[in-house]
């Protein structure tokens, strides 16, 4: 058919060439045979002439598709990732670092919403950007981080800008993954450091004013006893005695506390966990602070199920549950409640302390656990403290793989709660 096709087509030119030449022969003189030899050589050197402006097309068509393909190469494999989105978004064209970017083939991105590939948390950011760059003839620039089809993050640099026919736009995108990972590093020890420079701190302001109040009262008052026993005069010693009594025991506690977290501070301090009866842990605690319940007429009740197991190291969750259950009895005023209980459920156990003590307010309850804002009240017995406690604490429940946190509303008493991850 395309023979046939070609073959009348050709035919009927030579046809229509063959009649013009026709009509030239009977309209024209005969020419001498100087004139047809002047003529022929005149279209000989028009034959030359025209194959050689024929070559120079080659070669200048050569050196196009060379060109061509060399912007095609530089365009493909440039660094940069280059994307044409329409006023919608969809992927129009794109090079070949652009589909690498975003963890997919090429052919399969034509028309592809770009959002698609935006993270959760920038996709704002980028609304934004586009919407300035739809709406502005200058460059915009932002940073987002894209999920690739393979669910990896890397962070990316664009520049935009709107075409010339505002129809579309052009966007060039550079991967700052390492660098902006590199600035989290740098952020994180920042803060790593200043986490550091807080413990110092806070060392520091514990043993200038802390360690030194309760041997104060200490030896104040055995001075006094002292001068009462020599003159023989007993009035009043019973309630110095049980200052000097209940202070030691404070002095005692936060000296055990302090010496634990100076041991979690510089790492001393293994992690052992293992399966332990909780209530038994309780108990433990129970026996070392039952005088203070005993005295301010506490009831501690302990509402935990029988053989109830947490995996844990038992050193620092006794610490925990020490610090929880003292700090209730601090908190309480005589005659209160104080109520421990545990559950489990999806492989973490929870265990609660709660009182029906003084309560704590809504934005101390955010700054309990930080040490860089953690601070001390003294308890319903003017007892002192030096928040320490609850920063250990969360050290600890940390380390296990818990929670640990406060509820109050800031009046009727508190909950403290941590979980236990079953390790
Ligand atoms: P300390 O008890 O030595 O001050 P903690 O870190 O144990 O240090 O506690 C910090 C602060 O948290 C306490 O001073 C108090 O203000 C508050 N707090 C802790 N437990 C309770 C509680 N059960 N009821 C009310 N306030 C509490």
């Amino acid at each position: 058919m395309t023979n046939k096709k070609n073959s009348f087509g050709s035919k009927s030119l030579r046809e229509k060439a063959e009649k013009e030449a026709g009509k030239n022969v009977l309209t024209k003189p005969f020419l001498s045979e100087a004139d047809s030899l002047k003529l022929i050589h005149e279209l000989e050197v028009h034959q030359i002439e025209l194959e050689m402006q024929n070559l120079e097309l080659l070669e200048s068509e050569e050196r196009s598709r060379k060109a061509t393909e060399k912007y095609a190469s530089l365009y493909d494999f440039a660094p940069m990732g280059y994307f044409t989105l329409d006023q919608g978004c969809k992927i129009k064209s794109l090079n070949l670092s652009g589909a690498q970017m975003v963890g997919r083939e090429r052919f399969l991105l034509q028309n592809i919403d770009f959002r698609f590939f935006v993270s959760t948390g920038y996709k704002d950011i980028f609304n934004a950007f586009i919407n300035a760059v739809f709406e502005n003839d200058i460059k915009q620039v932002c940073k987002v981080k894209l999920t690739r089809e393979d669910h990896l993050s890397i962070f990316v640099h664009i520049e935009g800008v709107v075409s010339n026919e505002e129809q579309d736009c052009y966007l060039t995108l550079m991967d700052i993954t390492k660098s902006e990972l590199a600035e989290e590093k740098v952020l994180k020890s920042e803060m790593q450091l200043r986490e550091l420079n807080a413990t110092k701190d806070k060392f520091f302001s514990i043993i200038a004013h802390d360690l030194r109040s309760p041997f104060t009262a200490i030896i104040g008052y055995a001075d006094l006893l002292a001068e009462q026993m020599d003159k023989k005069d007993y009035e009043g010693i019973e309630e110095y005695a049980e200052i000097i009594r209940t202070s030691s025991w404070h002095a005692m506690d936060f000296v055990t506390n302090l010496m634990e977290w100076s041991r979690a501070q510089t790492g001393m301090m293994g992690f052992n966990p293992k399966i332990i009866d909780i209530t038994k842990l309780i108990n433990d605690v129970l026996v070392v602070i039952n005088d203070t319940a005993i005295q301010k007429s506490i009831d501690i009740r302990v509402k935990i199920v029988k053989d109830f197991t947490v995996s844990a190291d038992v050193s620092m969750i006794k610490t925990v549950l020490r610090n929880l259950i003292s700090n209730a009895l601090k908190f309480t005023n005589p005659g209160g409640l104080i109520v421990i209980e545990a559950s489990y459920s999806d492989s973490v156990s929870t265990v609660s302390v709660a009182d029906n003590g003084i309560g704590i307010q809504k934005d101390t309850i955010e700054k309990l656990f930080r040490i860089e804002e953690s601070k001390s009240t003294t308890g319903t017995n003017g007892e002192h403290g030096t928040g320490l406690g609850l920063i250990l604490c969360n050290d600890f429940i940390k380390k296990h793989g818990g929670k640990i946190w406060a509820e109050s509303d800031g009046k009727k008493g508190s909950r403290f709660v941590f979980t236990l991850p079953q390790l």
